[in-house]
């Protein structure tokens, strides 16, 4: 892994695209991942940029934005402005291209510098995502955050298979992220499950009941064909994403699966569909 500790000029991103309906701003306190050699770096759409990978294998570098706490301190009033003079809610998602609590950030808690900025200067509304239960040594926080915006934690769970045939495993196993689901409900923060890429399901009754139990509040599904900013899946046809989860079920490589497992899901919870999902608009 190369690691580069570096001042980054910018910090909170104008949402365009995808993410425009979903947050104004998104934050990122590294570039790269240290999760990109897990099974989720496989299909990771952000390994597909290469203005942010400039060459770099996915997976083998972060770069470490250690100015960050200070950064967010010196930009959060222009944005926030920014936003309210477009009567929108400032909202931040973090994070649209890496994980915050990937490997680096027990070493140099970037995430927990902006985090503790935030406290000082809070957004409208906070949308943190993550693969890792190791969310839960900001727990303190968060709950201090929760308190002082709108606050909703998405924990990326793509299925209930801890592997997919020929793909290396998670970052987190499923057990470990359930189990941080219902910590985090359990203190009252607003939790989500985020099956994105929907991985297929072994027994999705069960899944979306132990889902359900854990106290999250509902459920992003996902498919990897519209979910990867290609109508039709092509950057992740180019992966071993599509044969890994057609080994194990055919029909999960097409659309119409996120339809049916959409479906199940409704049963247990609201649910929330691609983008309308990530930007917390759900049915039930
Ligand atoms: S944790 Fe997120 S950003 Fe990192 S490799 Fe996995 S999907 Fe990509």
């Amino acid at each position: 892994m190369q690691t580069d500790l570096i001042h980054s000029k910018t910090l909170l991103t104008r949402s365009s695209g995808y993410l425009k309906s979903v947050c104004s701003h998104s934050l990122n306190p590294y570039s790269g991942c240290g999760y990109g050699l897990s099974s989720c770096g496989e299909g990771c759409y952000v390994r597909f940029n290469h203005w942010l990978t400039r060459g770099r294998e996915w997976g083998k570098f972060v770069d470490v934005k250690v100015n960050a706490g200070e950064l967010y301190i010196q930009s959060v009033e222009k944005e926030k402005n920014w936003t309210h003079k477009r009567s929108i809610p400032f909202t931040i998602f973090m994070s649209s291209s890496t994980d915050p609590w990937q490997p680096a950030e027990k070493k140099y808690r970037v995430t927990r510098a902006i985090l503790k900025s935030m406290t000082t200067c809070p957004p409208d509304a906070l949308i943190l995502q993550t693969h890792s239960a190791s969310i839960l040594d900001d727990l303190t926080i968060l709950l201090e955050l929760s308190r002082l915006c709108s606050l909703r934690v998405h924990i990326s769970i793509e299925g209930d298979r801890n592997r997919l045939p020929g793909l290396p495993p998670p970052p987190c196993s499923v057990e470990q992220r359930i189990s941080a689901l219902e910590q985090l409900s359990t203190q009252g923060l607003k939790t989500v499950a985020c099956l994105s890429p929907l991985y297929p399901l072994e027994n999705p009754q069960h899944f979306f009941e132990r889902l359900k139990n854990s106290g999250a509040s509902a459920v992003i599904i996902d498919h990897f064909i519209e979910g990867d900013g290609t109508a039709e899946g092509s950057r992740t046809f180019k992966t071993r994403l599509p044969s890994a989860m057609s080994k194990i079920q055919t029909d999960s490589i097409h659309l119409s699966y996120r339809d049916h497992i959409a479906t199940i899901a409704r049963a247990y919870l609201p649910v929330g569909i691609s983008a309308q999902g990530f930007a917390g608009r759900y049915s039930h």
